[in-house]
């Protein structure tokens, strides 16, 4: 048994960073300071993107992602069957109807074919989403130049929810967020994700009109900037509200941790690539599934199936690995599984590739911070329990 628990995933800090929340601490402004505006240059120049704001959580950036996009009541939004509750809540917070799409079972990615033949009959039946948010499990991206093809031929926006994302690349090397044919890309900063500020996101976004909307409904709906003001000539404490919008503003205490953290970025993800492909050598040769090579994953996940045939079931094996002090994880019980969209009507059996890559998935530790021989402990155990 490891002497200490190894964590799936977790947050590295050092010195520098706490340098820089104590130094907001000790400034003038906790909240609505000069840290947000430098914090959010720091993302759009790792995304390679215009525009970013940031937001109190990802979930907060895809709930107004939705309703900057106007998708409302009466409108339907998909999402891929593997991912966080989140990437489909968002729709379900602004009234929409939410549909999933089947997966790739060797990425868990929304599979583009599944996609296509869903569409083809949505088509049909007159049911085409508004918006497709995709989702880049464990930092891989999905098939952008698939589903943007779908895209220009029935219509829909695409919301890339990259929360696992931050730092990653498409294969053509352009970084996550740098595709204006994506409406908005939203990123999360919780502590097992890529950098963390704590709790905290970002939405990334090409289009200068919905930037504004979106800055606009992070606080309240409201608007003090001279130039949106509806109402000329007024004096210089008016501000109006013009949307219904909320409370979703980041702290400056955690966007200054966020920027030290976003320049290690690159670090990080490298250093996580590096064991990634380690495990893949460690790993070699045990009844497992390994995740395919990607030189342009964050490796936000390690995710591992057991292979069929496996004397272990997939529990059997995290109670095992759990004994041991060894952190794993699953990710993710496909979202229509949950008692809230079994309410909804959603069933087992619906998105069979999601059920079978669930039944198998188990998540090896894997962060920046991960040290080598906690790795080596981790596949010795796999060894000996498979
Ligand atoms: C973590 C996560 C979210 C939510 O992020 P928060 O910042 O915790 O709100 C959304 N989608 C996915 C895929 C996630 O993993």
């Amino acid at each position: 048994m490891s002497s200490h628990f190894i964590h799936y995933s977790r947050q590295s800090i050092d010195e520098e960073d706490i340098e820089a929340v104590v130094r907001v601490l000790r400034s003038d402004f906790l909240t609505q300071g000069p840290a947000i505006e430098q914090f959010e240059q720091g993302v759009a120049r790792v995304a390679a993107t215009p525009a970013a704001i940031a937001v109190s959580s990802a979930t907060a950036g895809l709930h107004l992602a939705c309703i900057a996009a106007g998708i409302a009541s009466g409108d339907t939004v998909w999402t891929s069957a593997i991912s966080f509750a989140a990437s489909a809540n968002c729709a379900r917070y602004v009234g929409a109807h939410i549909d999933f799409v089947d997966v790739d079972t060797d990425t868990g990615n929304l599979c583009p074919q599944e996609l296509a033949e869903k569409l083809a009959k949505a088509s049909a039946a007159g049911t085409l989403p508004k918006a497709l948010i995709v989702v880049h499990f464990s930092g891989r991206t999905c098939n952008m130049e698939a589903i943007y093809a779908l895209k220009e031929q029935y219509g829909f926006s695409v919301i890339e929810d990259a929360a696992h994302a931050f730092g990653a690349f498409y294969p053509t090397g352009k970084p996550v967020g740098s595709d204006s044919r994506s409406l908005a890309v939203v990123f999360s900063f919780h502590p097992v994700k890529p950098i963390t500020t704590g709790e905290g996101g970002a939405i990334t976004t090409h289009d200068a009109q919905f930037a504004k909307k979106l800055r606009m409904l992070r606080t309240h709906g409201i608007t003090r900037d001279p130039e949106q003001l509806e109402q000329a000539n007024m004096p210089a404490w008016y501000y109006e509200q013009q949307l219904l919008g909320y409370n979703y503003r980041m702290t400056d205490i955690q966007a200054a941790l966020g920027e030290s953290q976003s320049k290690k970025i690159h670090r990080f993800n490298d250093a996580r690539r590096q064991l990634a492909t380690r495990y893949a050598n460690i790993l070699d040769g045990l009844p497992l599934l390994l995740p395919p090579a990607d030189n342009h994953s964050s490796w936000h996940l390690y995710v591992v199936r057991l292979s069929a045939g496996t004397r272990l079931s997939r529990d059997d094996a995290f109670r095992k690995l759990r004994a041991e002090n060894i952190g794993v994880n699953v990710h993710y019980m496909p979202i229509h599984l949950h008692p809230y969209y079994q309410r909804l009507g959603f069933s087992k059996g619906q998105f069979p590739k999601a059920e079978a890559f669930f039944d198998q998935a188990l998540s090896l530790p894997l962060h920046q911070g991960l040290v080598l021989s906690d790795q080596d402990f981790v596949a010795q155990t796999l060894r000996d329990i498979l």
